[in-house]
């Protein structure tokens, strides 16, 4: 068994943009420059607008938070999108969801100019990576993948079972996994919470991504030997010894599942660090203007 170490490929990553970054600085070009929307004071949110921030600095990248409290109207945060949009010092930009109920999410994801969409959430990215064109896919898909890349984890041919299908993670890495070309040509399949019989289906698998949010839900009984395991599952369980007062857990019953694995990631440590440098990749992107 091989642990998948994201938290040592993310830093490879940081370290491979920062000296691209340092290359453009030489060469007189802009730093590229992300912005952060961020409503309200919610804990999950707070903390995940921190590290994107603490990552554009390792990164050698400017980063611009932009704060609204929660009771912003609609009409001026979108103001500010088209602001954003509109602003040729920013590269990229983020409104960090969840936003309160008053707001409609969906509105604002279609407001962003999707040349500076670097969540990837935007109908036109996610369309174009659907039928496989230069596009920003979203940061966690990115990252599972990527994972596979740097571990030669063999795709072409293999069973892929993607248990979930949210928009932000099932239905997309599922997408790519079956796309032409590697990390993908993947047989794959996606389960949810109308499957029959998961533990059957799940059995099959060559390569088993688990994103329910369901701490423990895939026990070694349902994994084949020699399968690789993506966790992507972090639910928050109240964990006194902390000083959070609470730990992550993953959606795979990782001490019983690891030793029959090929590779698995562990949670904390996996998936989880891959997502802040793929928005970091993909600002990267936005800053060459790979994408247009
Ligand atoms: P989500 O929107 O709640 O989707 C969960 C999916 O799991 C749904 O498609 C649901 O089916 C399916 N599901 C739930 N219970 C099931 C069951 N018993 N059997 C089969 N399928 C079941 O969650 P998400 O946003 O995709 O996130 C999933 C997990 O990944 C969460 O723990 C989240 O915190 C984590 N996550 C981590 C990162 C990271 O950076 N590491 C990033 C994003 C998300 P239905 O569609 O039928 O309801």
């Amino acid at each position: 068994m091989e642990l998948i170490d994201g938290k040592k490929v993310s830093q490879d990553i940081k370290a491979e943009i920062s000296a691209e970054v340092q290359r453009m600085v030489t060469n007189g070009e802009r730093r590229p420059h992300l912005a952060a929307v961020l409503v309200g004071h919610d804990g999950g949110s707070e903390t995940y607008v921190a590290s994107k921030v603490k990552a554009c600095e390792e990164c050698g990248f400017r980063s611009t938070l932009i704060r609204f409290e929660d009771d912003v109207t609609q009409e001026r945060l979108l103001e500010t999108v088209d602001e954003l949009n509109r602003d040729p010092e920013v590269d990229g930009f983020i409104v960090q969801l969840p936003l309160p109920r008053h707001i409609s999410e969906q509105a604002v994801i279609e407001a962003i100019d999707y040349r500076k969409d670097v969540d990837g959430f935007h109908p036109v990215n996610v369309g174009r990576m659907s039928i496989g064109l230069p596009c920003f896919v979203s940061a966690t898909p990115a990252g599972i993948v990527e994972l596979l890349r740097r571990y030669n984890v063999p795709t072409r041919g293999k069973k892929c079972v993607v248990v979930g299908r949210s928009n932000i993670v099932g239905k997309p890495v599922a997408t790519l996994m079956m796309q032409k070309g590697y990390p993908g040509d993947a047989t794959v399949t996606v389960c949810h919470s109308a499957t029959e019989n998961l533990a059957a289906v799940t059995r099959e698998a060559d390569i088993l991504i688990a994103a329910l949010g369901r701490p423990l839900t895939i026990t070694a009984d349902m994994v084949k030997e020699g399968a690789t395991v993506i966790d992507v599952g972090t639910t928050r369980v109240p964990d006194s010894t902390r000083k959070s007062g609470f730990r992550l857990r993953g959606d795979v019953d990782f001490d019983n599942v690891a030793p029959k694995c090929s590779f698995i990631t562990p949670v904390p440590g996996g998936v989880g660090p891959m997502t802040i440098v793929s928005l970091m990749r993909n600002t990267l992107l936005a800053a060459t203007h790979a994408i247009y």
